[in-house]
């Protein structure tokens, strides 16, 4: 075996570590302990070449210590990555200590074969322990590679363990020259690339989508921005759109909240009115901060089946249930949060597509009219606006009962 070669594996891992060092900047937490985990694991490679630190017996003890840390490491990484509650270190550090003990006595007693089996089992049971834990938690392709990519790590190395009697018997010299360390050396090389690409990449795709998020989100609320629900609207059917109803609401005189109680208590308002309308949304519905205290709900047909329905008045009906429900819910969430003295209320126009519409356009249009005229019958009501001209506007409630900042 050219020992050339042994320096392949340690240059590549401490490349991946700065890879993972840099991903770190984009403040993703697990990105430290993957830096970690292939530095560690590129010292414990460096370390038969390292003749000049201390005798043989001493490095590969070393070497042992370093992959146990280095897959310590991963399994942490994993933990962060996967978001598991549990990061079961008491047993990955108990596996850890075993593992590094079996060996180090594998050197003691000149046993290449205890030396070898025990580290690779031990880096083959912490990797194992978290990647069990993580099962049922990959939910994009970038994941599942990760997942797949260290299963084949721990077979390598379980693998590598079992195939240890194959390794003609004795000392630690006969290892560099074994044929067995010549496929130690080109397994471990493909499938740490392998291992370390996969790992980068979830790294990556998890900033990709977390900026994603951001740039779809609203951050005030949760809910989605105009681009959000843009994206989200180009993403259903012609079909379901043809179907959909859609419902405009904005606060009613929000700039009075913030005079009275300050720009803080007014972001909290609008967050309430998120929450009212979140907690009420139908399966497949979604909705989306359009702007200051501007919020548009999209309803599909599926959705308004789910919900019920005002009798005989169809989608649109159904849209004014719903609105109806979140008005009064917005209301006594702010009543919880302002007290019983400042109502504060929000205003609600609704509108369907009409037959032949495929763009939800004039659906919004009408339903910013319908709010408009909530606003102009008084605020604190909900206006249906009906697809078909010439047909009359509904108000709901006919009578606004509760009182708002300026009634
Ligand atoms: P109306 O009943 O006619 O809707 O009256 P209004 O006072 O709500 O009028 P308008 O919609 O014009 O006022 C919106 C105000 O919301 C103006 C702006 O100062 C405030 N605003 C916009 N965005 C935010 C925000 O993110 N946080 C807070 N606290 N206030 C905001
Ligand atoms: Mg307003
Ligand atoms: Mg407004």
């Amino acid at each position: 075996m050219d020992d050339r070669f042994a320096f392949i594996l340690p240059v590549m891992q401490v490349a991946f570590g700065i890879a993972a060092v840099l991903a770190g900047r984009w403040r993703v937490s697990s990105a430290g302990w993957w830096a970690g985990g292939f530095l560690a694991s590129a010292a414990g490679f460096a370390m038969p070449a390292l003749t000049f630190l201390m005798p043989e017996g001493g490095r590969a003890v070393l070497a042992s210590g370093l992959f146990a840390a280095a897959f310590l490491c991963f399994g942490q990484a994993m933990g962060e990555h996967f978001g598991l509650r549990r990061s079961h270190i008491s047993l990955r550090l108990g596996i850890a200590a075993l593992s590094v003990m079996a060996s180090a006595w594998g050197v003691m007693s000149d046993s290449l074969r205890l030396h070898l089996a025990a580290s690779d089992a031990g880096c083959a049971l912490l990797m194992a322990v978290p990647l069990l834990a993580a099962r049922g938690r990959t939910r994009r392709s970038g994941d599942r590679a990760l997942i797949v990519v260290s299963w084949v790590v721990v077979a390598d190395a379980g693998l590598r363990a079992a195939a240890i009697r194959w390794l003609a018997s004795g000392g630690l010299g006969e290892f560099a020259t074994s044929p067995y360390a010549f496929v130690y050396q080109i397994t471990g090389s493909l499938i740490g690339v392998a291992f370390a690409m996969a790992a980068l990449a979830s790294v990556m795709i998890g900033v990709l989508m977390r900026y994603r998020d951001w740039a779809i989100c609203d951050p005030l609320t949760g809910l989605l921005n105009r681009r959000g629900f843009d994206e989200a609207l180009a993403g259903r059917s012609a079909h379901e759109k043809s179907h959909a109803a859609v419902i405009a609401c904005d606060i009613d005189h929000f700039k009075a909240v913030n005079d009275q109680f300050g720009h803080h208590r007014g972001d909290e308002v609008i967050a309430l009115l998120a929450n009212a309308i979140d907690a009420h949304l139908p399966a497949r519905a979604f909705a989306a901060r359009f702007g200051g205290e501007e919020f548009v709900i999209y309803l599909p047909q599926g959705a308004l089946a789910l919900a019920g329905g005002l009798a005989g008045t169809g989608a649109v009906g159904t849209a004014a249930d719903l609105a109806e429900t979140v008005r009064r819910d917005f209301a006594q969430r702010v009543q919880r949060l302002l007290g019983r003295d400042f109502a504060v209320t929000a205003s609600f126009g609704i509108s369907a597509m009409s037959p032949g519409e495929v763009m939800l356009d004039a659906a919004l249009r009408r339903a910013d009219q319908a709010l408009y005229q909530a606003k102009s019958a008084g605020r604190n009501c909900c206006v249906v606006k009906p697809a078909l001209a010439g047909q009359p506007a509904l108000h709901l409630p006919r009578h606004g009962s509760s009182a708002t900042l300026h009634a």
